[in-house]
């Protein structure tokens, strides 16, 4: 801490690829949770510990510190999926290691009964209006969601999360209302949802184009789908919950998937705008 960590954090946008241009954006894909939400911020130090626990039993030979490594790295490719993705990609982690994994629902279960603990006060401080909604969310999103509404462009918003609780706390979080093209999270039918779907979507019904597309996200999936057809995509790395500055494992990965503006927060989020639609 102190002087030196304070003049590594990067507070401001950095344009990966200079000039990267929205302008002719007419439909903008945000991600929830860690994008405009920390209801759920350290979700990961609950979702890793648990799957070390349980490869740690099964006596493979590795460390505790390597095993969190390869945790780490699967869960980040799965990040902005459905969680049951990640479930599913640590049950053959278990098998690898001559384990018998439980279903993926099970550990899905485990998980989500870990991290409830970890945020039912949040979701009551929102609930009972103990703080502002603006406690819970990534400094600056809720005037940069005004900012892109009131250009016009269609809104999507689009999570990982379990539909029936993003839902509740989006609107907990007073953002609904801005996102006329939908408010879409993960389904039990894994083939009625995905970011990927949401963005064929859009583009087979709406008539708008790949590369009319702008996203916004801290996961692999929604900056790889929008780069995929040729959009143009902000990514978050913050390190929450205070989300003032970068966290650098954040940004390599989303810099290595194809990032074209990595910000902290939206704090600068009037020239966030200029960069995206002046070019
Ligand atoms: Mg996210």
């Amino acid at each position: 801490m102190g002087i030196l960590a304070l003049t590594q954090n990067q507070t401001s946008i950095e344009p990966v690829r200079p000039g990267a241009s929205a302008r002719k954006a007419k439909a903008a894909v945000f991600d929830f949770d860690g994008t405009i939400s920390v209801i759920r911020s350290g979700w990961i130090d609950v979702m890793t510990p648990m799957m070390a626990d349980v490869l740690l039993s099964l006596k493979s030979g590795e460390s505790e510190e390597d095993l969190l490594t390869l945790i780490r790295e699967m869960v980040w490719r799965t990040t902005g999926k459905e969680t049951i993705y990640q479930m599913m990609d640590f049950a053959t982690m278990v098998t690898e290691r001559g384990g018998t994994p439980l279903d993926p629902r099970e550990y899905k279960k485990m998980y989500l009964d870990r991290l409830w603990v970890k945020i039912v006060d949040r979701i009551e401080d929102l609930k009972q209006q103990r703080v502002a909604p603006a406690y819970y969310m990534v400094p600056g999103a809720l005037q940069l969601i005004e900012s892109l509404k009131e250009r016009g462009l269609k809104m999507y918003l689009a999570s990982g999360t379990d539909e029936i609780f993003m839902r509740e706390e989006a609107r907990l979080l007073g953002v609904t209302p801005f996102f006329d093209g939908g408010v879409y999270g993960a389904q039990d039918d894994l083939s009625s949802f995905s970011k990927k779907i949401l963005i064929q979507r859009i583009i087979s019904t709406t008539g708008v184009r790949g590369d009319e597309i702008v996203g916004f996200g801290d996961g692999y999936v929604e900056i790889e789908e929008v780069k995929l057809v040729g959009g143009v995509t902000v990514g978050v790395a913050s390190q929450e919950p205070a989300c003032q500055s970068v966290d650098e494992w954040k940004r390599q990965r989303l810099i290595g998937v194809g990032a074209d503006y990595i910000v902290p927060n939206f704090l600068e989020h009037e020239r966030l705008v200029d960069l995206l639609f002046s070019a």
